[in-house]
């Protein structure tokens, strides 16, 4: 997400918060994904996420996620705002990170 008077024709680095920690990820110069509507997931929420419902199978009931915009009959997990990442998204978001060659993020291990 952006901070509140960010300029949209100057995005500072500062001005980009993860919406589930309301961090400054790219400031921060942390791995992040992008879902809809400049929502951001940051690597270290990622990996909460991850460790929740990929690990211990837990999670927040279903909600509509702030990443896809879907509303999801599976668990999600939520961060310290009212931000919930759905299932596949907290996939598709791990196999991003994981990949990327610009990060050094890699998937928890769950043993
Ligand atoms: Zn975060
Ligand atoms: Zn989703």
């Amino acid at each position: 997400m952006r901070r509140d008077g960010t300029n949209p024709d100057d995005v500072q680095p500062e001005d980009v918060l993860c919406d589930f920690c309301l961090e400054p990820a790219w400031a921060l110069n942390r791995p992040c994904v992008e879902g809809h509507h400049g929502s951001i997931i940051c690597g270290v929420c990622l990996s909460k996420a991850w460790v929740v419902v990929q690990c211990e199978r837990d999670g927040e009931a279903p909600a509509t996620c702030t990443m896809c915009l879907e509303d999801r009959d599976e668990p999600g997990w939520r961060g310290d705002t009212s931000a919930h990442i759905c299932k596949r998204c907290i996939k598709q978001a791990a196999g991003a990170m994981h990949k990327s060659k610009d990060w050094d993020w890699t998937k928890p291990d769950c043993s």
